[in-house]
């Protein structure tokens, strides 16, 4: 997800506008879920997956240092290898919805905008045999005043954002990304970080990711060992909104 490009392009545009629909601490058009509720809590979510090269390392890992996660899927992905779909939700990772195609919010109708979100939601709880998501991500985390209503329109609970970002969409040096999760999941806050990081890529299956494996094969001992708990969006999130989700 480069989310530079459209933040400059709608910023010239829209001035505050655009950095209302793009911050992740923004709340301009609807409360948004962007960090959990305590410091020693960090929630580690995935972007633009399934993604079979990248996806099934994560979820080894994990099983390793008993992390919990959360996914937020492409739909189409979701079509093409349902079943590493249900093996994350097996396996008692957290299932989201970022939409059917990646669309850009921005250039969505309403009509458009439902469609992306419930062929996605549709996609996933086919291939889960279960519920469909209660969490949603905007691609390039873009919001639009119309995304609060046609969220819970479609059944779900809120929009997750981040507190931390690993600019880790594209092919880069593992070290580079360790570096930049240093500043993860510091104790000395009120409350934890949610992470957002990518098993894969939004244009096509395949994607390379090694770099997101690597630095988390660095950090997860480091922060299981510092007492960090590995939590999913739900129910530990924390949120600025009156309907805060359940804690
Ligand atoms: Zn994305």
């Amino acid at each position: 997800m480069n989310i530079w490009p459209i933040v400059a392009g709608a910023a010239a545009v829209a001035g505050s506008a655009a950095w209302g629909a793009v911050a992740p601490s923004s709340q301009m058009y609807g409360p948004t879920v962007r960090h959990t509720d305590a410091a020693k809590k960090i929630a580690l979510t995935f972007d633009d997956g399934p993604n079979p090269p990248v996806t099934p390392r994560l979820l080894e890992l994990f099983d390793r240092y008993s992390v919990r996660a959360t996914f937020f899927l492409i739909g189409k992905f979701v079509r093409e290898c349902p079943s590493l779909v249900n093996e994350i939700s097996i396996r008692g990772h957290l299932l989201g919805n970022h939409t059917d195609t990646h669309a850009n919010l921005i250039f969505q109708s309403r009509a458009g905008l439902r469609d992306e979100l419930e062929r996605c939601q549709i996609a996933i709880a086919a291939a889960t045999h279960a519920d469909p998501p209660r969490w949603m991500r905007p691609p390039y985390g873009y919001r639009t005043p119309l995304l609060k209503t046609e969220v819970q329109r479609a059944g779900m609970q809120g929009v997750v954002m981040w507190s931390r970002i690993g600019w880790d969409w594209k092919p880069q040096p593992p070290e580079r990304l360790i570096a930049r999760l240093a500043r993860a999941a510091r104790p000395d806050r009120s409350h934890g970080d949610i992470v957002v990081l990518h098993d894969g890529d939004h244009r096509a299956l395949g994607g390379d990711r090694h770099h997101v494996v690597t630095a988390l094969e660095y950090w997860l001992p480091r922060w299981r060992d510092a007492g960090l708990e590995f939590v999913t969006i739900e129910p530990c999130a924390a949120s600025d909104s009156p309907r805060a989700p359940r804690k």
